[in-house]
């Protein structure tokens, strides 16, 4: 196995701005080129070949094969007949995955940031109240992106490791019922907490206030019903339990979503993702407003095939299964879960190490010696957490066992 960067075969740049005539440089692999400072050459890299890695932490999860060669496979036109048909699938599989019927379905050109983003600007006007439940760091984004978005925001806390309880939800509503929005984090991937929805869902329903939801870490890992539940904006990304590449947001909007959105007072902030506008792509006017990323959608079409043939409830199952089995295996390796019980995501889990243990020495190894990727901890679980995902293709007994086997062996030595 290759674990060396790219550019180590060729040299350094210093090493290469030795110099040479352009073909001799190009002959031994490195090229001159004049800089806009007028000096050297730099190194012609050799292929960008990613060493072998079995990614188990927060995201990006490990990819199918069959993912990757459709993302491979051929560039075509974003305005090509077949490729809007390939659009048009892909929102039809989107709705599936989202149980939803909503007509407002799409992936947007970004990661998951510019789905939270694109949910709360579009329904943002400056001055609109949004409450958001703040356990974890996502939800401190979500705060962040509405403040930007010139939001009055009232954050609902609580600690690190617990959901934000409908109760509190429900005194926040009542003392702003003015608010155009709640905001929560399905699948908090800081702390591993899952986020019951249905009460608030059921609760917002008959109100004038959205339900936006972060779905990021959930969606195709953890049960999720967008109609049923009444979720109003609630968008995701690609590289979690979908296990497609970074690089998409799929997000959906409620009809009374969409009727905000129809009632702004002012342009949304964003023109890139501005969801009107983007319509007229996704929509049945097929007009250009930004050139997708038309390869990372092939990528994403391929890993909706690979969900839908699993079956979303068989998926939820085994990664229920799968998770729950190495949470308590863990546990006999004297970690110690971060995320109430009840309330634990089986794809993400936080663990903690007892004192002593060098959480980072011991990824570390991880890494070097067996070739697994794992997360550290963010905010108060850094430096004695760890982060494990068990996300799509990465979801399986298999991978529990050797990532068991590999922490063992380290933990001996
Ligand atoms: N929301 C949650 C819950 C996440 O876990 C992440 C990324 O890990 C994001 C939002 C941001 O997504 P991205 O890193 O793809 O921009």
């Amino acid at each position: 196995m290759d674990t060396h960067p790219p550019a180590a075969a060729s040299g350094t740049v210093a090493q290469n701005a030795a110099s040479g005539t352009v073909a001799q440089n190009a002959a031994r692999g490195t090229v001159a080129q004049t800089t806009a400072t007028g000096d050297t050459s730099v190194p012609l890299t050799s292929p960008a070949e990613p060493p072998e890695r079995l990614l188990l932490g927060p995201g990006p999860s490990p990819v199918h094969p069959d993912v990757l060669a459709a993302q491979a496979r051929g560039m075509i036109g974003h305005l090509d007949p077949w490729f809007l048909e390939v659009t048009d699938q892909l929102a039809a599989m989107l709705r599936q995955v989202f149980r939803t019927q909503n007509r407002l379905t799409y992936a947007v050109s970004g990661t998951g940031s510019a789905g939270m983003e694109t949910a709360v600007v579009n329904i943002v006007d400056p001055g609109d109240t949004m409450i958001v439940g703040v356990n974890g760091v996502f939800g401190g984004r979500i705060a962040d992106t509405a403040r930007r978005a010139g939001a009055e925001v009232v954050t609902l806390e609580q600690p690190w490791g617990r959901a934000i309880p409908t109760d509190q939800v429900a005194e926040a509503v009542a003392a702003h019922p003015e608010a155009r929005a709640v905001a929560l984090v399905h699948a908090e991937t800081s702390t591993g907490v899952r986020q019951p929805l249905e009460e608030v869902g059921v609760m917002l329903a008959d109100s004038p206030t959205l339900l936006l939801v972060d779905t990021v870490t959930g969606l195709a890992g953890v049960p999720l019903e967008v109609d049923a539940w009444h979720l109003d904006v609630v968008y995701s990304g690609t590289q979690k339990c979908l296990s497609v590449p970074p690089g998409l947001a799929p997000i959906t909007f409620s009809a009374k979503a969409e009727e905000v959105v129809a009632q702004r007072t002012t342009p949304v902030r964003s023109w890139y993702l501005d969801v009107t506008a983007i319509q007229r792509y996704w929509g049945a006017e097929r007009a250009y407003h930004h050139t997708p990323p038309i390869s990372s959608l092939l990528g994403l079409h391929e890993g909706l095939r690979r969900v839908l043939a699993e079956g979303l409830e068989t998926r939820w199952a085994r990664h229920a299964e799968v998770g729950g089995l190495f949470q308590e295996h863990i546990q006999d390796r004297d970690a110690t879960l971060l995320a109430e019980p009840g309330n634990r995501l089986p794809q993400l889990t936080t663990l903690a190490w007892p004192d002593g243990v060098d959480e980072a020495a011991l990824r570390r190894r991880l890494l070097e010696e067996h070739h697994i990727e794992v997360g550290g901890g963010l905010g108060p679980f850094a430096g004695r957490a760890w982060r494990v995902g068990l996300m799509g293709e990465g979801a399986s007994h298999a991978i529990v066992d050797r990532l068991l086997d590999a922490v063992d062996g380290l933990l001996e030595g």
